[in-house]
């Protein structure tokens, strides 16, 4: 399977509070066709921005992006408009994404008008319809003419999804897409997307802060942290083999359904270091149990430690 999407040293800088914040530093990996690349850690980590950068809604300060062969930053605006049909986003809150002056099935059909994708505005409703019947907004009819206040939050998650599937997608930068809806309705909608990515034969980058989901979904992960990536490789390695400190933290703070179960390493309570001054060396020094004098000294680098298995720590250092 050839690799339709890779990103080089991305760098980006933005201002926060009139201060300069290196939201995203020296990321770099790729995505293949038909897989699901989890990207996690906590808020403020920089997975977001890094979503927005591979989608060109933002401009790094430098490296590369690169989708099919070619950087993205060298499209000219015919070859964006036809990348975006291809790049899809859904976004956190639904709320926020859909306009409340937009009936559902005007919000999800809106793409096709924009890209001029349909002879007419019935073979856009039959389009629209088929989607919506899709991703579980049945009768599609009746929601067709619905307004987002009408519906619940989980409805509201679905018709997103719809309107980023609209365009028949290669890739879904998926940000967070069901930690805004309800718990009870959040199983539902991740089996969704996992069944949604067959049927389209979709990539998604999906982009969350709970393990659990990304256990559930994912095939390789990427963890961040402080916007770098601090370990990443197929999912049952990080899991069962976690290398990085902070991904054994993370880990520890998964919920188990055990009242018996006790925690061995929980993760650390401390804050999390300002981005504005980021720690000098490695960056979770601070909170790492397992820090040596050289930690606070010198940065490591993100080395593979076998079947592609990347972490960035001192202590597998020969
Ligand atoms: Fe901890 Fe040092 Fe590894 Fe950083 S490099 S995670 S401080 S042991």
């Amino acid at each position: 399977k050839h690799f339709p999407l890779q990103t080089g040293f991305l760098d980006n800088l933005l201002t926060r509070k009139k201060q300069v914040v290196r939201a995203v530093d020296d990321v770099s990996f790729h995505i293949c066709k038909g897989e699901v690349l989890g990207l996690a850690g906590e808020s403020g980590c920089g997975k977001t921005t890094t979503g927005r950068l591979i989608l060109r809604l933002l401009e790094p300060t430098s490296g590369e992006v690169d989708y099919q062969g070619r950087s993205i930053f060298d499209y000219g605006v015919e070859e964006m408009r036809q990348m975006r049909e291809k790049l899809q986003i859904i976004f956190q809150d639904p709320n926020a994404s859909l306009s409340p002056r937009m009936s559902v099935g005007y919000a999800i059909s809106h793409p096709l008008m924009i890209h001029n994708l349909c002879q007419n505005a019935a073979e856009r409703k039959e389009r629209t319809i088929a989607i919506m019947e899709k991703v579980g907004l049945n009768p599609a009819q009746f929601f067709y003419r619905k307004y987002p206040h009408q519906i619940s939050g989980g409805q509201r998650q679905r018709a997103v999804i719809a309107r980023a599937l609209i365009m028949n997608p290669e890739l879904v930068v998926a940000d967070e897409p069901i930690a805004m809806a309800d718990v009870s309705v959040r199983a539902t909608l991740l089996e969704l997307m996992v069944h949604l990515k067959e049927e389209f034969d979709l990539t998604y980058l999906f982009i969350t802060h709970d393990l659990a989901t990304a256990k559930y979904i994912c095939n390789r992960i990427a963890i961040m942290y402080l916007g770098k990536i601090v370990e990443m490789g197929p999912y049952h390695d990080v899991f069962s083999e976690a290398l990085h400190p902070y991904t054994k933290a993370l880990l520890a703070a998964v919920p188990v359904p055990d009242p018996q179960f006790r925690r061995k390493e929980p993760i650390p309570k401390d804050e999390i270091p300002d981005a504005i001054n980021p720690p000098s060396g490695c960056r979770f020094h601070p909170r790492c149990s397992y820090r040596l004098k050289r930690c606070s000294e010198e940065e490591p680098a993100l080395k593979d430690h076998g079947n592609n298995h990347f972490a960035a720590c001192w202590l597998y250092d020969s």
